[in-house]
């Protein structure tokens, strides 16, 4: 077996992708044969599942190995076409063993409406996950596509495609997969809320609070490295300056409460006689643009869009 001196211990890890694609097979992440799954068996070799195989049914002799850029080196059947996306992400992440892709519901919901994963609402998923970007949209399958994720994998391991489904990065196979369990699971209870009235939310205190545990655990949070008091927790991501000036998701269905109590401040401090209900003419569109400046404000600065789109994010944090 080719990519591996340890037939063994390459046989365990077969074994396992096989049993995590049956987890997410049996959860409703990959209807059919989609999603797929990786593992750097070594510096320029990966195991990955094939294309058009169900991952709820794959036995370890139907998974592929191939080289960094995505030739295949063995296996009988044909690697999957969004292997690119896993190799990018290991290109960039040297620390990062396995990459598990799929359209887990209620994440992929969050991804089709390109809508931003609030925060403080939960501590676990605070702890475990922390901050998930959202790619711009782009063709599955070729590099173009792969290349979305590089502006925000170098700080966080959880990321939604757009329009399309998840991607997350771990040190096994399992870590990797479990984050995929914890952010549709998250987003499986903020859908829940909703009927309920939504989430409430705790503040940045206690946000902080959460994410110095994290060392103590062994996850890293980039907003440590940062310097948590310069970070806006509680508002919005901590990737919107890196969003490209074209793509910048703004929260729709689930507005942090910091940005609700801004715009409410600011419609209470407008004239009765101000014409918000016409919405038109430049009387209008001046207060539009006076409201969105003193929210921004209110939030700490953030509204300058990214001029390059290349991740760097330092104004917002
Ligand atoms: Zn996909």
């Amino acid at each position: 077996m080719a990519g591996s001196g340890n037939f063994m211990g390459e046989w365990k890890l077969r074994e396992e992708m096989c049993e995590v694609g049956r987890r997410v097979y049996n959860k409703g992440f990959a209807a059919a044969n989609d999603g797929n799954i990786s593992y750097r068996l070594s510096e320029d070799r990966v195991l990955c599942t094939p294309t058009r195989v169900s991952k709820g049914f794959m036995k370890p002799d139907d998974l592929c190995i191939v080289d960094l850029d995505g030739g295949q080196v063995s296996g009988k059947r044909k690697r999957s076409s969004e292997i690119l996306l896993h190799l990018t992400i290991m290109k960039h992440r040297p620390d990062v063993k396995s990459v598990v892709h799929c359209h887990p519901p209620h994440a992929t919901a969050f991804a089709v409406a390109q809508e931003p994963i609030p925060k403080c609402t939960m501590p676990e998923f605070e702890v475990f996950l922390g901050e998930v970007a959202i790619t711009p949209y782009e063709t599955p399958g070729g590099q173009a596509f792969a290349d979305t994720v590089i502006p925000y994998i170098k700080d966080t391991d959880t990321i939604l495609l757009a329009n399309h489904g998840t991607v997350t990065a771990g040190s096994d196979l399992m870590d990797a997969y479990f984050k995929t369990e914890i952010i549709d699971a998250y987003c499986r209870i903020l859908l829940l809320t909703k009927p309920l009235g939504g989430p409430k939310y705790y503040n940045d205190h206690k946000a902080a609070e959460l994410i110095r545990l994290k060392p103590g655990i062994g996850v890293r949070d980039v907003r440590l490295e940062l310097g948590l008091e310069n970070c806006d927790l509680c508002g919005n991501s901590l990737f919107r300056e890196g969003y490209h000036e074209s793509f910048r998701p703004e929260p729709n269905a689930f507005v942090p409460d910091k940005l609700q109590q801004a715009v409410q401040q600011v419609a209470c401090a407008m004239p009765a006689s101000a014409p918000a209900s016409k919405g038109e003419g430049p009387e209008f569109e001046s207060m539009v643009q006076a409201i969105t400046e003193q929210v921004m404000r209110a939030l700490g600065g953030a509204a300058a869009p990214s001029s390059n789109g290349s991740g760097s994010y330092a104004g917002s944090c």
